[in-house]
């Protein structure tokens, strides 16, 4: 079984698993939301960069367009013939600026802050704001001229202008120069001294904000040159220490507060949820562990009982079944492999009663008893089943129901081999049938042999029995020990055996007494030379170490058809006639005649009677019901012997049972007893248990076990509904035999009670070793629970405690009073039975009491 293998300790936890997932999904959304952020960054950055750029070319452009234009309008000026004339040498002051040729209204129409006339050092003309000035030109202007001149005069062959930023009055502005020249062409050595005229075009603020609304920029200004302003878009102003700067717009950045709040705040959300997923991931992965952990416990103490109980399985000599509801198995143990030999998947699906029977009781009606009976107490059945070799093998099953939350789910139960127990029981049964010393039948073989001989009576041949008591035997054990007796008792087997042919018998009944049964001996010549012959052969002398032993032998002689067809009286005619022969002399023989002996002609009488009662019917049952003492409800019925003699009417059993018991007659009566009991009952309710009485003596003289079965398979009366009612005395002979016997009986799956409780001997030792069902407390006890003195009331009490601490029910025979009754109501007794509830009745009236009529109308 894997089962584990997947849940073993050292496989990672869930909560492990789920972290690292988690830490990665994290990682993850922070990589994802770092890349969006840097490109959103990246898209702002290049677009504000390509608006700088954007509004930079322009304004650049502005400026180019001012300078080229303040150049052209110079250059209108500077290349003028007139002006060559006027202004070249000594200025014409009246021309120029009086006539307003170079007047007033370059600053009040074309906004020159400054126009000068300059001759190397020398300023010849100079106009500041429109209005004639004695100050030099460099009084203005910060920056050196002379570069500014010689630049000029270079540019002027070819009719160019220069430009320049310089710083006019402290504030940066736009200073124009061209050479003055003719409007013709000149060499470059014509102009080489020639004066130059400069405008200057300040850079106000009016004209910053005009020449920025021109190019579409916004605030167009100027400001001093500080680190800040490298980050800004800007266009530097030479040497002035200003630059030209305008707000640009900066659509980068308007993306950033547009998308940036709701992102992040979509991000934020997002974290949130994940932080909460993670939680909620990791709590759940908590638990999940921890019923994880606890699935493995379990799973571990599983295997673990799973182990044990293997181990207890396969160490145990029985194997273990179990079945479903309908009776298939679904187990078998490894033990069912080597016991039967059979392997487990050929039996698993197939129903129980296909691998094992049992011949007394169908084993799948008695498995169903299983499930209503008490779960305290194990029942057993012995079956049987053919081994793959096809041999037979016995085996004892237990069977316990198995309950799934209240309702029957099975069967499960163990099947113990006993194959050896019964060839050991049938060893056991050979030995009790024969003679330990001399390997002869013995009494109880003899009774079975003759039995069978003598039933069918006179249509049998003739049939003779010899009693064999050996003369002299006695001396010789007395003075040579056990020994040499038993030399010869083996010896007088031997010689007995030989004389005798097949078929006969040679039995040993104990001591020095012999019986040889004869068949088709019948006419007396022949009997008696057999006698002789025998009677000479043992008389030849035996011998035991250097003794030479002589013995003898007296016989007598009882034939079926002269003295009837029962085994006892032959055998008690044979005696008689024995001991007729003794006192004739010894070493010879005698038959029975009838004048032997009065007293046995008078039993026989008596006998015959009970025998033809047995084959006439006259016997009948009658049924007393025993009752529960909870609601007086009939739970089951004891069968009690009655018989309807001819001349003296209906007999109660004490008048003649002890003497059946005397005769073997007890045998074919309690046989016919337990028949009609289970015959009859057989027509009344299920759940009615009947109970048949068991004479101690068909213990000793019969097969109990084997009549039972008989019995059971004759009738098919179901063996759980048949009770037994056994006394104590059937202990008192022979507890081991007994002990076995009853074993036997419950393997049948019979009931046993204990009749007649607390008039035996040591009770209460029996009961612990006997496998009873349940007691009966005799109905002395009960009896005396009307008197005052209390003493039988503290034996019934401590019977009642002591049945019940066993598990037995406890029964209370011969209640004949209500007061009685009521006494075992105090007592907490079972089951009651009694005059007072019912008497015996024959079989109507009891099918009448069945009916439902009240218990107590019977009552006489
Ligand atoms: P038992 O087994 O103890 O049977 C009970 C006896 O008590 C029965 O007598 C019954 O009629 C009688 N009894 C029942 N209730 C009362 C009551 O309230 N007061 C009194 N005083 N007696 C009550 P029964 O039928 O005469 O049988 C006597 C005995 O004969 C039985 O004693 C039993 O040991 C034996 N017996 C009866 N039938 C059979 C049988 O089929 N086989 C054998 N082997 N013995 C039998
Ligand atoms: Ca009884
Ligand atoms: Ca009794």
């Amino acid at each position: 079984m894997d089962r584990n293998a997947d849940l073993s300790p050292s496989s990672p936890t869930s909560r492990l698993q789920v972290r690292r997932l988690v830490g990665g999904f994290c990682a993850l959304f922070g990589l994802a939301c770092l890349i969006a952020l840097g490109a959103l960054f990246n898209i702002a950055a290049t677009l504000d960069r390509q608006e700088q750029q954007r509004s930079t070319f322009h304004a650049t452009q502005a400026l180019e367009q001012r300078l080229l234009a303040s150049r052209q309008f110079l250059s209108s000026y500077a290349v003028w013939d007139a002006a060559q004339e006027h202004l070249v040498g000594k200025v014409d002051w009246q021309w120029a600026y009086e006539e307003k040729n170079v007047g007033e209204s370059l600053f009040s129409a074309s906004g020159y802050e400054g126009v000068f006339v300059v001759e190397d050092t020398r300023t010849t003309y100079a106009l500041f704001k429109g209005k004639p000035t004695d100050s030099a030109a460099g009084a203005y202007i910060d920056s050196p001229l002379a570069p500014i001149i010689a630049e000029a005069r270079k540019a002027a062959p070819a009719r160019e202008q220069v430009t320049h930023f310089v710083r006019f009055n402290g504030w940066p502005a736009v200073l124009s120069a061209a050479a003055i020249r003719p409007d013709k062409d000149v060499l470059e050595s014509e102009v080489s001294q020639a004066p130059v005229m400069i405008f200057v075009d300040q850079l106000t603020e009016a004209k910053l904000e005009h020449l920025g609304q021109g190019a579409g920029l916004m605030r167009m200004r100027l400001e001093k040159n500080n680190p800040d302003s490298q980050r800004q878009p800007h266009i530097a102003l030479g040497e002035t220490g200003y630059h030209l700067a305008w707000d640009s717009p900066r659509p980068g950045n308007q993306l950033l507060w547009a998308v940036l709040p709701p992102l992040l705040g979509v991000l934020l959300v997002l974290g949130l949820v994940l932080l909460y997923l993670f939680r909620h991931a990791l709590r759940s992965s908590q638990a999940i562990d921890q019923s994880l952990l606890r699935l493995q416990q379990s799973n571990r103490a599983l295997e673990a009982s799973e182990q044990r109980f293997r181990a207890v399985a396969e160490a145990a000599s029985d194997w273990i079944w179990e079945t479903d509801r309908h009776h298939r198995l679904t187990y078998l143990s490894q033990r069912f492999v080597s016991v039967t030999g059979y392997r487990v998947e050929d039996w698993l699906g197939q129903p129980l009663n296909q691998l094992l029977s049992c011949d007394t009781t169908p084993l799948l009606p008695w498995l169903d008893t299983q499930a209503d009976s008490d779960p305290q107490q194990l029942a057993n059945l012995r079956c049987n089943y053919r081994d793959p070799t096809g041999q037979n093998r016995y085996c004892r099953i237990s069977a316990r129901s198995i309950l799934l939350e209240g309702h029957l789910a099975g069967y499960r139960g163990t099947a113990s081999d006993i194959t050896d127990e019964v060839a050991a029981h049938a060893r056991i049964q050979h030995l009790s049938m024969h003679d330990a010393l001399t390997g002869l039948p013995n009494r109880n073989k003899l009774s079975r042999h003759l039995e069978q001989a003598l039933l069918r009576g006179s249509e049998a041949p003739p049939l003779a029995l010899l009693l064999l008591d050996l003369d002299s035997f006695k001396p010789i054990n007395d003075s040579l020990g056990h020994p040499a007796g038993d030399a010869v008792l083996q010896e007088v087997a031997t010689r007995l055996r030989e004389s005798t042919r097949d078929g006969d018998l040679v039995a040993r009944l104990g001591g020095d007494e012999f019986v040889l049964v004869l068949h088709g001996l019948d006419n007396r010549s022949e009997i008696d030379r057999f006698c002789a012959r025998l009677i000479d052969l043992l008389q030849q002398p035996i011998t035991f170490e250097e003794h030479q032993l002589h013995i003898g032998a007296s016989v007598g002689i009882a034939q079926a058809r002269a003295q009837g067809f029962d085994a006892g009286e032959l055998i008690r005619c044979a005696d008689i006639a024995l001991y007729q022969a003794k006192a004739d002399g010894k070493n010879t023989w005698r038959y029975f005649s009838p004048e032997m002996n009065q007293q046995i002609q008078y039993r026989r009488q008596l006998e015959n009677d009970l025998r033809r009662a047995i084959k006439q019917h006259e016997f009948v049952l009658h049924y007393q019901p025993r009752y529960r003492l909870n609601d007086l409800q009939i739970v089951s019925v004891e069968a009690l012997l009655r018989w309807q003699h001819p001349q003296e009417g209906l007999l109660g059993p004490d008048t003649f049972i002890p003497l059946a018991e005397q005769s073997d007659l007890i045998v074919p009566l309690g046989r016919w007893v337990l028949a009609e009991a289970c015959r009859t009952a057989r027509d009344w309710p299920e759940e009615l248990v009947v109970s048949v009485n068991l004479s101690p003596a068909q213990f000793s003289r019969s097969d109990v076990v084997a009549d039972v079965r008989q019995t059971l398979l004759q009738t098919g009366f179901p063996a759980q509904r048949l009770e037994l009612e056994i006394t104590e005395n059937v202990m008192l002979n022979d507890i081991e035999g007994a002990l076995g016997t009853m074993l036997a009986l419950k393997e049948l799956g019979v009931r046993l009670n204990m009749d007649d409780f607390g008039t035996g001997y040591s009770s209460l030792g029996y009961l612990r070793t006997y496998p009873f069902d349940s007691i009966k407390i005799d109905k002395r006890f009960i009896a005396g629970l009307s008197n005052q003195t209390g003493n039988d009331r503290a034996v019934v009490q401590a019977i009642i405690n002591l049945g019940k601490a066993m598990g037995l029910t406890v029964t209370a025979e011969g209640v004949e009073t209500e007061q009685q009754l009521k006494a075992l109501g105090n007592e907490q007794c079972h089951e009651v039975q009694g005059y007072y509830l019912s008497k015996p009745v024959d079989r109507a009236g009891f099918e009448a009491l069945l009916a439902g009529r009240e218990a107590r109308q019977d009552v006489s």
